[in-house]
């Protein structure tokens, strides 16, 4: 199939929380979405709503953490719509206690090894390996937007106790920003990493400060960055963030 004349964004964990609310901002931006859950039913429910609101969007499954499937993704890409233009590593876990508002048994001191070997391979993981797959693509238009969905919880600056492996994970996918970005400067592709702030969804709890949408918002800066836009950097809202 001949290149797809709009640009193409692939949204992982897009099935709901941040992840749908980035798909939904992206295409209403004017992007071609590819939204994309482990969970095909949830998944194609939710790429039918947006599309029944008239929203240019497709899905297709993927799992981050099985190489399998992130290849079949990509030779999907490649088929079908012949390009890719962003890479929103959205798709997250939070299996330390029980999440963001519950402190109860999530201490460096008690931590799970298993729950650090899990995390790591969702939040980090799977993100270098859509990297790899989709930044080889992105260099053959010499253009390309990576945005990794990060947290102020893997912030050095402000490193504190507690939810040991998904501090763990998200100060390492700050570093693996950073070295993707180094190693495509120059090429038209931006890698940054970003912070959504404490979110209303299932792992943010609706005690958070903030909806979706006002999240996506910073998702969508990161995704949409002229040509001489930064790239490594961390950022709230379009703001620097010190690591
Ligand atoms: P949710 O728990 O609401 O959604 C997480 C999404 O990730 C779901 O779509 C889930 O799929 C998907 N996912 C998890 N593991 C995998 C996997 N192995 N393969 C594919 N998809 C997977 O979380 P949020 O929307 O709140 O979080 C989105 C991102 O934002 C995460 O990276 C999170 O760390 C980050 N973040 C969130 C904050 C918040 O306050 N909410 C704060 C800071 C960062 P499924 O439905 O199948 O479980």
């Amino acid at each position: 199939m001949a290149e797809l004349d709009r640009p193409v964004a692939v949204v992982t964990g897009a099935n709901r929380g941040l992840g749908l609310a980035t798909a939904r901002a992206l295409a209403s931006h004017g992007l071609h979405v590819l939204m994309t859950s482990r969970n095909a039913e949830a998944g194609a429910a939710a790429t039918e709503r947006l599309a029944a609101a008239g929203l240019d969007v497709a899905f297709h499954p993927l799992e981050v953490t099985d190489a399998g499937s992130v290849a079949t993704l990509g030779a999907f890409v490649r088929s079908r719509c012949g390009r890719i233009d962003v890479l929103v590593n959205n798709a997250g876990v939070l299996l330390d206690g029980h999440g963001l508002v519950d402190r109860n048994g999530s201490s460096a001191f008690k931590a799970s090894l298993d729950t650090l070997r899990t995390t790591m391979e969702t939040n980090v993981y799977g993100p270098l390996a859509l990297a790899q797959e989709f930044v080889p693509l992105m260099r053959t238009r010499g253009y390309g937007r990576v945005v990794n969905v990060s947290s102020g919880m893997g912030q050095l600056a402000d490193m504190g106790g507690h939810w040991p492996a998904y501090r763990i994970s998200k100060a390492a996918l700050n570093a693996l920003t950073r070295i993707l970005a180094a190693e495509t400067a120059g090429s038209g592709i931006l890698v940054n990493a970003i912070s959504p702030g404490w979110v209303r969804t299932d792992m943010g709890g609706q005690n958070a400060e903030r909806s979706p949408e006002e999240a996506a918002a910073g998702i969508v800066w990161a995704a949409t960055l002229p040509d001489d836009g930064p790239s490594g950097g961390f950022f709230r809202d379009g703001v620097a963030l010190p690591w």
